[in-house]
């Protein structure tokens, strides 16, 4: 291609809309341009890349045992009403956009594809002679995220390969999935990315694993937490670890202390001399469900210790679970929510106890407390509380004599960098910043049940199909590359996903010699496959060095000052490192090269 052809507009500042480097590189470099909040236009560049990314997918998917097929974008809500989840996402934070027809019948732009999926495999299998079957697609998702950023790492519309799988048994689903974790390492050793497969949340579907692919770079929205030794890594939504351990209580006896203006674990520590990890502190949460309800949980842990909102969520998901029409909507802290209380709360002094009569009687609101503990608050002695009285807290207060217990024990407490690992308790918790690029997942029947996608097994009795599904985002993944690799002149394309592998540059378009040796150079490196970009643009040579550089071309080849030695300047765009290379071995040089960087 020749850059005077090309729809080829650079931008000399950053744009003002973009906060992070691939973001703003994408668009300074002429690869996206936005067309409205969360939604791009793949110029020629990006889709280049797009499409390589996508040919990666592809093979890896192909020989894994993977089958390509495209699903309907548009779908009826009806599918999704039979699995449970048409409220809960197009309701509230839903993401699904709903739209209706000119028969009033309503559909939903395709956020993800288990349900169509489903009801497919519900239609066409029947037996276990068929199965197992693994079908994916690469293709435009729509989700209406409520904060769409950083350009294409979270549109509202975007690019995906999703995979799902059907198989007869755990076992079996656990052998696809086994494929699929490899073929995720193979796409994004390919693509040239440093990553980490990570332990990851399942949502309250529980089924027996998931993990998360990461691209590790700093401006990545999740965070892992992995040990030294390699034996462990995991996003911090569901990462477990040992806390660091309490210190003994210097109360020996039930007492209840004023303590005034210590409504924070900060300022009662102060007032009391001691360590947070003498305290158990109870975080008022009010959980709202599809079908109108409230409930509303007390959660109690040890003062140094957060909640994990993600493992609390799971919790609760489940409480409402088998209840019909009951998908949790919303999750909130409660403290400023006085709509339910019957009286005013004493917040910041609340114990684990506190009674039920607090809740005002109403239809929408359940009647008690739900009442969850985890186990860092389990183990304390002689503990300190608050006394369900405002300036008040407790002292020397121990379980069951004292308070009683809440029945459900539960891990909701957020891991800590630093917190020694579960694995082996000499290894302490590292953290990394990722991008998630993927995610594997194994379901289970979740989806089969609902929608009741069955097969007859050998015994000749109704099974539901076993389901296992594997997303990667295939325009996050392109954008993540350049968050992992840029300099201050632009991008560094791996050179597997680049757009093009190499640019001829011809520095004075005046000087015949120049632009001669070029064409041939151009004409003879496309021929053999090595695809090339010429910039013959009448701009000065320093733009075109500029411009080479921001798009971030691996091998940029200029046919300058050397010539007359019959010799042409090859730059690695990674290395800078430059090269003088005779004109008949600049095809040889540049084949080995890339081989090499591609089998790296
Ligand atoms: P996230 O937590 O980032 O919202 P997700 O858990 O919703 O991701 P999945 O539903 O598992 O993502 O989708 C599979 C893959 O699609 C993700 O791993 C991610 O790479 C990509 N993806 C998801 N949402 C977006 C988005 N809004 N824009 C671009 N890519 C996305
Ligand atoms: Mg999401």
């Amino acid at each position: 291609m020749r850059l005077s052809q090309m729809l080829f507009v650079t931008l000399r500042e950053d744009p003002a809309e973009a906060e992070i480097p691939s973001h703003k590189l994408l668009l300074r470099a002429g690869y996206i341009r936005r067309v409205g909040s969360g939604i791009y236009a793949y110029l020629p560049l990006m889709w280049r890349v797009l499409q390589k990314v996508s040919q990666i997918v592809r093979e890896e998917m192909d020989a894994a045992g993977a089958q390509e097929c495209l699903l309907p974008q548009i779908q009826p809500a009806e599918l999704w009403q039979e699995s449970g989840r048409w409220d809960t996402y197009t309701q509230a934070e839903g993401i699904m956009f709903a739209l209706q027809d000119r028969q009033d019948r309503e559909l939903g732009l395709g956020p993800t594809h288990e349900e169509v999926i489903t009801a497919i495999a519900r239609d066409m299998i029947r037996s276990y002679r068929q199965l197992p079957i693994n079908l994916y697609q690469i293709q435009t998702k729509f989700r209406d995220e409520i904060r769409p950023r950083f350009g294409l790492m979270r549109g509202r519309e975007f690019i995906m390969k999703d995979a799902y799988s059907f198989s007869a048994d755990e076992a079996d689903l656990k052998a696809i999935y086994s494929k699929m974790h490899n073929a995720y390492c193979n796409i994004l050793g390919r693509c040239g990315l440093a990553y980490r497969a990570v332990d990851a949340d399942s949502g309250a579907i529980g089924g027996s694993g998931s993990q998360e692919f990461m691209v590790l770079a700093e401006a990545g929205e999740d965070e892992v937490l992995y040990t030294e030794d390699g034996n462990y890594a995991a996003n911090v939504e569901k990462a477990v670890s040992l806390p660091a351990d309490a210190q003994p209580s210097a109360f020996k006896a039930l007492e209840k202390k004023e303590t005034p203006g210590t409504d924070t674990i900060a300022k009662l520590c102060d007032c009391l001399q001691c360590s947070p990890t003498q305290v158990v502190k109870t975080v008022l949460y009010e959980a709202v469900y599809d079908n109108g309800q409230t409930i509303l949980a007390l959660v109690s842990l040890r003062g140094d210790q957060a909640v994990n909102e993600v493992k609390l969520q799971n919790e609760l998901v489940k409480l409402g679970e088998g209840v019909k029409g009951k998908a949790l909507i919303a999750l909130n802290v409660a403290e400023a929510e006085t709509k339910w209380a019957s009286q005013p709360l004493p917040l910041g002094y609340i114990a684990p106890d506190l009674a039920d009569s607090y809740i005002q009687k109403s239809k929408q609101v359940y009647g008690q407390f739900v009442r969850l503990v985890d186990q860092t608050a389990v183990d304390l002695k002689n503990f300190v509380t608050g006394a369900n009285e405002v300036g008040f807290h407790q002292v020397g207060v121990n379980w069951k004599t004292d308070i009683p217990l809440p029945k459900q024990v539960v891990d909701i407490r957020t891991a800590l960098v630093g917190d020694r690992a579960v694995h082996d308790p000499k290894q302490t918790l590292q953290t990394a910043r990722g991008i998630e690029i993927g995610h594997i997942f194994q379901l289970g029947t979740k989806y089969s049940q609902a929608l009741g996608a069955t097969y007859t097994n050998e015994a000749g009795k109704e099974q539901p199909l076993v389901m296992g599904c594997y997303g990667v985002g295939v325009s996050r993944l392109a954008q993540a590359a350049v968050e992992q690799s840029y300099d201050d002149n632009g991008m560094v394309w791996p050179v597997a996903i680049a757009p093009y592998q190499a640019i001829v540059i011809i520095p004075n378009g005046k000087d015949s010699a120049q632009v001669e040796a070029a064409e041939q150079l151009y004409s003879e490196l496309n021929a053999a496959g090595i695809e090339t970009l010429l910039d013959d643009r009448t701009e000065r040579a320093g733009v075109k060095f500029k411009d080479a550089d921001l798009i971030g071309i691996p091998y940029r080849i200029v046919t300058g000052r050397s010539l007359k030695e019959g010799k042409v300047e090859l730059v690695e765009r990674a290395t800078h490192a430059a090269h003088q290379i005779a004109l008949d071995q600049v095809l040889p040089t540049l084949k080995e090269y890339i081989a090499q960087a591609i089998s790296a």
